[in-house]
């Protein structure tokens, strides 16, 4: 699983592009710093842990967890 730090999410969609599972999606309202932030959401335990997602990211607001 992954966990996503909306504080520092700008919501630029990197991750939800390079997920191979489309497990992030954008939420529909706006964090404490004014972006719509991403959302992890893995109904059925998806996620492999590949870290795609983590080393996409810009901001380095995720962090894997396997
Ligand atoms: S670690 Fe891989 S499978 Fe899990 S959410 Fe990130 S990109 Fe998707
Ligand atoms: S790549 Fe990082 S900054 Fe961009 S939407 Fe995903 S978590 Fe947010």
């Amino acid at each position: 699983m992954i966990a996503i730090n909306e504080e520092l999410c700008k919501g630029c969609t990197l991750c939800v592009n390079v997920c191979p599972f489309h497990l992030i999606q954008i939420a529909d309202r706006i964090s404490s710093k004014g972006y719509y932030p991403a959302k992890f959401v893995d109904l059925k335990g998806k996620c492999t842990g590949c870290t795609l997602c983590a080393i996409i990211c810009p901001d380095v607001a995720i962090e894997v967890h396997r």
